[in-house]
């Protein structure tokens, strides 16, 4: 019977989904490796990797599962969670994704596979998209503009109270007054941030706003528990003074409730989860933050705009990025990077779906459902809390004990407060059965009441829980997008008229250095849709969620395995909110150890934008590092600040391999002088993916790093999000990680705060990053590892005899990436970066990253997903780009009229019956006969920049605009 090995290796599952994620074939990897003049991938691995931080052994993994097996066991997983209808609210709802969107957006590479759009000549789909989402957002917030999306409702809250310190200079108080009945989770991440800006949190009853003595406030509405109360007053009172006031809303309501806007708020942020997006056990969903016009310049995060073409067309574009981490560093508005772009784009979506008419009659159904509940439970002498409501009552004097057993009984979470009182938030899912159920749970089976009656009296009395002051009198969404799309046939050409706008990797390789834009694949994206992954409440039971769990916990030991380190933090839902946590960590610790005093932190000067920028956030003197010419971290200034500063040391930020896509051979001495001079290493984790089976950062220094998993883990960008930025740490700092107040986590100190709204971040989108790990194997991503390699190296070689490669390493190799020079190249033709990357266009392609870490410089990483087919087709283009330069160096075309300056080529260029150019209008559209098979027209030309700025436009144009 016994099957020797041999035998159980043949029959074991044969899908191999090594063979799917990793681009080259064997035969590739040969003739690669044959082009670099080596004989074997581990002799190019030697050259790269510095000897003393090799791992020298195999990753401890499980052996690989096929793509049926991996998703059988996570199918097995989900299982374990109990899906129980939820009626907790606190800020999650349960939510219908209308299936043309499921399909066609969130379930689609075309959107989800993007990359956020720096390039907007490419991005105009998902462009229009965030411009609707954000119209949206100052529709219903009755404010002047808003961004395209933060990470969570929490840390909005978090962005405004510092948004009101930075504009509110008049006032010289630091204190920042929150209303009692803000939601426990933004709380909890307001305190936090609180801590480390220096301000004082005052929390009082949203009346006591009037006596405060405070730079800005923060009020719900409706409140946490329910209460739909006026604020006109409170902000009038709080403008007259000089206080900045934000208000949580939420954004069902808005369409019932009066606009905060017209209401004085300077601020309004809040989620728009239940816009169709799937709780998720807590994420990813898009946060919304509204400003008014005063303070256009200083709003966090990114905003869309509109400006014109060259040929003078209305055309879309990223506005103010000026105010970014890229360019502002630790002065920055906020260290937000990767946003919620795809969830952000679905809830806009519904909005276009359903129009003003269609929220009118699902928030008018949520409300009268609860009017009806409301109705019932007084009239069987049951005491609300408060006698307004939207969607959510609090039951006071109740036996919550008997309540939970019956709630148990029928598969239902209420909302169960402290002191005894039981909440009940309904949703677009609700229904009147529902209703004859809560009654039951509510109240016993013996409470003989009529759901129909009762709803006959409601409407024949015109009963609302809305009080007359707080109701909406002014117009929404009437944008004719709004009103467009309301069929399915008409909404699904619309969701694919934009999909075609934009590049993603659905069409070619997306060069970008430092983002990691490898394979999603299917069989990882498949269970993110699964009710028992996407339908879960983030505070719904711990018993309820054995399968979340139990994903997450693996995850974590796989990730800890990976980096050396010995703990990990799933919280932060950003690389760069990662960064805050790691940097928070490390002060709790030095402050529970008699350092708190220390509060330099060291960044070298090619760190990215984030780095900085976070380091401010937690309150930390930011000193710069210089590198040397050959772009490493200068260990002669290193050692000079390290000392100049001992005491005060607290920390340093190093990337690795550094930004510079270089493995640096001093990584461990850098470490050793940070050390000794009593600081923490953070090592910027955004580059695993030149690491991941071949050296752990914990095991070379480091004590903290954050993942971008949307990176080297294979959860998709999104165009611009979501992502997770889980963070390791070394054991000393692990009970000093993040907690949170709703969903306390084991082993972390009661009284360290929390980073984000929920407590696994994003949670749902983490089997993404499971299932790659769980198909690759130890094997399978040291593989990755050195073909990402491999591939960095290839196009390096290939590409030197026709660009400089700005840096290597010390035999010569790069590491996952490489940075090529046009600053020589632009100085002898007048052609910049940024032609090349819009010619670039024309072939088909997306551009490298653009002048980081060094202007003037593009920085291309192929990762091991890309086939040695694709990588030639990008290096011919790149290679025939540069005869076209040669061609304006040497006159033969003038430097203000060719096809690089005029790139990215439209239809209406070739359309142009004036068309006058010194080259064809086949070489403008044409260049390569790859593009002739299969071409992605640019939807608009060249975008302007300067005049997107100057005249800031972030509302959706009128449709008269297309058309001039
Ligand atoms: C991408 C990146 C970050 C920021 O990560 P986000 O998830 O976008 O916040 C930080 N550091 C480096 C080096 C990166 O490449």
């Amino acid at each position: 019977m016994a099957l020797d090995n041999r035998r159980l290796a043949e029959l074991a599952a044969h899908d191999d989904f090594l063979q799917r994620h990793n681009g080259p074939s064997d035969d590739d990897v040969a003739a690669m490796l044959a082009t670099l003049d080596l004989e074997c991938l581990e002799s190019l691995v030697e050259r790269t990797v510095p000897a003393d931080i090799r791992l020298g052994r195999a990753l401890a993994l499980d052996p690989p599962r096929s793509e049926a097996e991996a998703l059988d066991y996570l199918k097995r997983l989900a299982r374990q969670n109990k899906v129980f209808k939820s009626y907790i609210g606190q800020g999650y709802h349960d939510t219908h994704l209308p299936p043309v969107i499921q399909r066609n957006v969130l379930e689609n590479p075309g959107w989800y596979t993007a990359y956020t759009p720096y390039q907007p000549e490419i991005a105009q789909g998902r462009l229009e998209g965030l411009l609707n989402f954000q119209q949206m957002v100052m529709d219903l917030t009755g404010m002047a503009l808003a961004n395209a999306s933060l990470l969570d409702e929490a840390t909005a809250a978090a962005e405004a109270m510092a948004l009101c310190k930075r504009a509110n200079r008049k006032a010289k108080s630091d204190a920042f007054f929150v209303a009692a009945d803000v939601l426990p989770q933004t709380l909890d991440v307001v305190r936090t941030r609180a801590a480390y800006f220096g301000f004082e949190l005052i929390v009082a009853p949203a009346e006591e706003l009037a006596d405060a003595d405070v730079f800005g406030a923060l009020l719900q509405y409706p409140g946490d528990g329910g209460r739909v109360h006026d604020l006109a007053p409170l902000l009038a009172g709080a403008a007259a003074r000089g206080i900045m006031t934000c208000v949580a809303a939420d954004i069902m309501s808005l369409v019932l409730l009066a606009e905060p806007g017209a209401l004085g708020a300077d601020i309004v942020v809040g989620s728009s989860q239940r816009f169709g997006v799937p709780m998720g056990y807590g994420g990813p969903h898009a946060a919304f933050f509204a400003t008014t016009d005063k303070l256009k310049r200083s709003i966090p995060g990114r905003i869309i705009g509109v400006s014109k073409d060259a040929r003078g067309n209305t055309a879309l574009r990223m506005a103010m990025q000026t105010r970014e981490q890229h360019i502002r560093r630790e002065k920055a508005t906020s260290n937000i990077c990767t946003a919620q772009a795809l969830l952000a784009n679905i809830a806009g979506f519904y909005a276009v779906y359903h129009g003003a008419e269609g929220l009118r009659t699902i928030a008018g159904r949520i409300h009268r459902l609860t009017t009806i509940l409301a109705q019932g439970l007084r009239a069987r002498g049951v005491e609300l809390a408060h006698d307004s409501w939207f969607d959510t009552l609090r039951l006071t004097g109740v036996d919550a004990g008997k309540i939970h057993g019956r709630a148990m009984t029928h598969e239902i979470n209420l909302r169960y407060f402290g002191n005894g009182d039981v909440g009940v938030s309904l949703d677009e899912t609700t229904t009147t059965h529902d209703l004859d159920t809560l009654f039951d749970v509510l109240l016993g089976e013996e409470h003989d009441l009529s759901v129909a009656a009762l709803d006959e009296r409601i409407v024949a009395e015109g009963t609302s829980g809305i009080p007359a002051a707080c109701r909406r009198e002014s117009e929404f969404l009437t944008h004719p997008t709004f009103r467009r799309y309301r069929s399915e046939t008409e909404m699904l050409r619309y969701l694919k008229r934009l999909e075609n706008k934009d590049l993603s990797l659905t069409h070619a390789m997306i060069p970008l250095g430092s983002c990691t834009m490898k394979l999603n694949a299917t069989s990882e994206m498949i269970p993110i849709t699964w009710p028992e992954f996407a339908s879960v409440h983030p505070f719904a039971p711990k018993e309820q969620v054995a399968g979340y769990r139990q994903m997450i916990d693996e995850l974590a030991a796989f990730l800890v395995e990976i980096t050396g380190y010995d703990h990990i933090s799933m919280q932060p839902n950003s690389g760069a909110q990662g960064e805050y946590a790691g940097l928070v960590a490390i002060r709790r610790y030095q402050a529970a150890i008699g350092e708190g005093h220390r509060d330099v932190c060291l960044i070298p000067s090619s760190a990215h934008g984030t780095n900085p920028a976070s380091a401010a956030m937690a309150q930390m003197k930011v000193v710069v590092v210089e590198c040397d010419e050959l772009g490493n971290i200068d260990t002669d200034d290193l050692r000079a600040k390290a000392e100049r500063h001992g005491d005060a040391l607290s920390a340093i930020m190093i990337t690795y391999p550094s930004t510079h896509g270089v493995f640096e051979t001093n990584v461990r001495e850098v470490c050793k002088i940070v050390h000794a001079h009593g600081g923490q290493v953070y090592i910027d984790g955004a580059n695993m993916n030149a690491q991941v089976g071949l050296a752990r950062p914990g095991d070379f220094g480091g004590d903290v790093s954050h993942l971008n998993l949307h990176k080297t883990f294979c959860i998709p960008h999104g165009g611009g999000g979501p992502g997770m930025g889980p963070i390791g740490v070394k054991a000393h700092l692990a009970p000093f990680v993040s907690n949170h107040v709703v969903t306390p986590i084991e082993g972390v100190h009661a009284d360290c705060g929390a980073v984000s709204a929920a407590a696994f971040g994003s949670a749902s989108i983490l089997p993404i990053s499971w299932a790659y790990i769980k198909m690759m194997g130890a094997r399978g991503l040291t593989r990755a590892t050195e073909l990402a390699i491999l591939n960095a190296n290839y196009v390096a070689r290939r590409l030197q005899a026709h660009y400089p490669v700005l840096y290597r390493g010390v035999n010569g190799t790069v590491a996952h990436e490489c940075i090529i020079d046009i600053r020589p190249l632009k100085a002898a033709s007048g052609i910049s970066e940024e032609d090349i990357a819009k010619r670039l266009m024309d072939y088909g392609f997306h551009a490298p990253t653009m002048s980081f870490p060094v202007p003037g410089t593009l920085m291309v990483e192929p990762t091991e997903s890309e086939s040695r087919y694709e990588i030639d087709r990008f290096c011919d283009a790149m290679i025939a780009i540069r005869e076209e330069v040669r061609k304006v160096e040497n006159g033969v075309w003038p430097v203000d009229d060719n096809p690089l300056v005029r790139a990215p080529h439209t239809m209406a260029d070739l359309m142009d019956d004036a068309w006058e150019r010194p080259y064809s209008r086949e070489l403008g559209a044409f260049p390569s006969e790859a593009v002739k098979a299969a071409k992605v027209w640019p939807a608009v030309n060249r975008v302007d920049n300067v005049l997107g700025d100057r005249q800031l436009v972030c509302s959706c144009p009128s449709i008269d605009t297309y058309r001039d």
